[in-house]
């Protein structure tokens, strides 16, 4: 048993799901420098440090968010704890908009398992009417 690694750590007020976690949000899977990204997923509503530790933890399957989820604050910079919409960490240009703490460029391979892509514009008017 070791006390550096835990598989639950509060990171800003939030809980952040994983295996091995350190303080930032790195897993077994992810140790980098740059690895501190944690996202919510859509089938739970759970921050995960990774795709990986939620298939090794969760009950269930993963589930990307939807192409039109842009506006859900879904992910958790493990360095500072803001928390961002999907839009703003996809076009953060890998750096934390917050605190500028390098991201993983390398995630974007990834980004498919966690997103559905192209997201639907946040501004392009499409929203449901007014009653
Ligand atoms: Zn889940
Ligand atoms: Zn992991
Ligand atoms: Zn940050």
């Amino acid at each position: 048993m070791s006390a550096s690694n835990a598989n639950e750590v509060i990171i800003g007020g939030q809980r952040v799901v994983g295996l091995g976690l350190d303080v930032q949000s790195r897993c077994a899977h992810w140790r980098g420098p740059t690895d501190v990204v944690a996202i919510r997923m859509a089938c739970c509503g759970v921050y995960y440090a990774c795709i990986d530790c939620h298939a090794a933890l969760a009950d269930h399957p993963a589930e990307p968010w939807p192409a039109t989820a842009g506006a859900e604050v879904a992910v958790l910079c493990g360095a500072c704890g803001h928390a961002m919409r999907i839009a703003d960490y996809l076009s953060s240009g890998s750096r934390c908009p917050a605190c500028a703490h390098p991201f993983n460029p390398g995630c974007q391979r990834h980004w498919p398992q966690y997103f559905t892509l192209p997201l639907a514009s946040l501004d392009d008017g499409a929203s449901p009417a007014a009653p």
